[in-house]
């Protein structure tokens, strides 16, 4: 018997890395799966995977759609239902770190980048989760917010409002916690850190830049002790872990990091102490 056999999840965001590797994971795992987001040919590239992965195609619901619409919303949980009958598990991970249509950083971010990243960020999210509720309240189902370390005490400058949306995302998840438990729905995020995804070419970075972005961020102890960087396969066994009832059930409202050590580290271990002390 599979972990998620008989499961109907919703991943949000699996045209592309992280979403794409819980995807084909929960998948393999036995559960039937809605897929989403906007571009269809790396939408088709998910469904693929989990074809490959020996998946039925009857398990598998592929929806082109931009989450951030009421028309796309109401897509992604008609055709779910339509297709599966129930939902068991709402995975919030569609996010991005929305680059300014003037390529501006700071405070001097445009008040339109604002709300384009809250849009999707957090008010998709909550929209999405207002709407698939009642279906999780018959299922006793779990929700799995992607929020990230960004959220945190540390400033992120270059991205104010990303952090804001993940920082809100974090308290969503803690009030919504206590207020579904009661139907029998847990919540839990997850904050990953640094993941080799499309994430760097969404945020605006050429191809080239972003892998190189992350390769030399892996090789900086003060970036990422664990002295690798975070693979969409690392994030998408975490989301497993808080989506499966047998192996977290006890787990409410919880936040949990997941980067290699990162958040844990200070400015001070760009310094090697060995040296300076003798
Ligand atoms: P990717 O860019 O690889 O994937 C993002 C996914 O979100 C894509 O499938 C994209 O699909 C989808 N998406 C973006 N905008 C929309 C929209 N308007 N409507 C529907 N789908 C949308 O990045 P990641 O896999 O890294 O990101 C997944 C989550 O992890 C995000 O919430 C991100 O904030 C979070 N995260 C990532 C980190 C990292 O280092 N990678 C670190 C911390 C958090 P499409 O383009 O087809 O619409």
């Amino acid at each position: 018997m599979t972990r998620f056999a008989e499961k109907v999840a919703i991943i949000t965001g699996s045209s592309n890395g992280i979403g794409r590797a819980t995807a084909v994971l929960f998948a393999r795992e036995g559960a039937k799966v809605t897929i989403t987001g906007r571009h269809a040919e790396r939408l088709e590239e998910t469904r693929q995977q989990i074809l490959a992965a020996g998946v039925s195609e009857q398990n598998v619901n592929s929806v082109v759609a931009d989450v951030t619409t009421d028309a796309g919303q109401d897509e992604i949980l008609s055709t779910t239902l339509g297709k599966f009958g129930k939902l068991d598990i709402l995975v919030n991970n569609a996010g991005a770190a929305i680059p300014d249509s003037q390529s501006k950083t700071g405070t001097a971010q445009s008040i339109e980048s604002y709300d384009a990243t809250l849009n999707l960020n957090l008010r998709s999210v909550i929209a999405l989760t207002k709407k698939a509720v009642p279906h999780l309240s018959s299922t006793k189902g779990e929700i799995v917010n992607i929020s990230s370390i960004a959220s945190g005490l540390h400033a992120t400058p270059d991205f104010p409002y990303y952090s804001i949306a993940k920082a809100a995302i974090d308290q969503y998840t803690r009030n919504t916690a206590i207020d579904l438990i009661q139907h029998g729905i847990r919540v839990n995020s997850i904050s990953p850190g640094l993941v080799a995804t499309g994430f760097g070419s969404a945020m605006g970075m050429p191809e080239e830049t972003s892998k190189k972005f992350y390769s030399t961020m892996a090789t900086m102890k003060e970036c990422v002790p664990a002295g690798v960087m975070g693979q969409p396969q690392d994030i998408a066994e975490v989301i497993a872990f808080l989506a499966d009832r047998k192996t977290s059930s006890y787990i409410i409202g919880h936040q949990l990091v997941v980067d290699g050590g990162s958040s844990l580290i200070m400015g001070l271990h760009c310094q090697d102490f060995a040296k300076l002390l003798h």
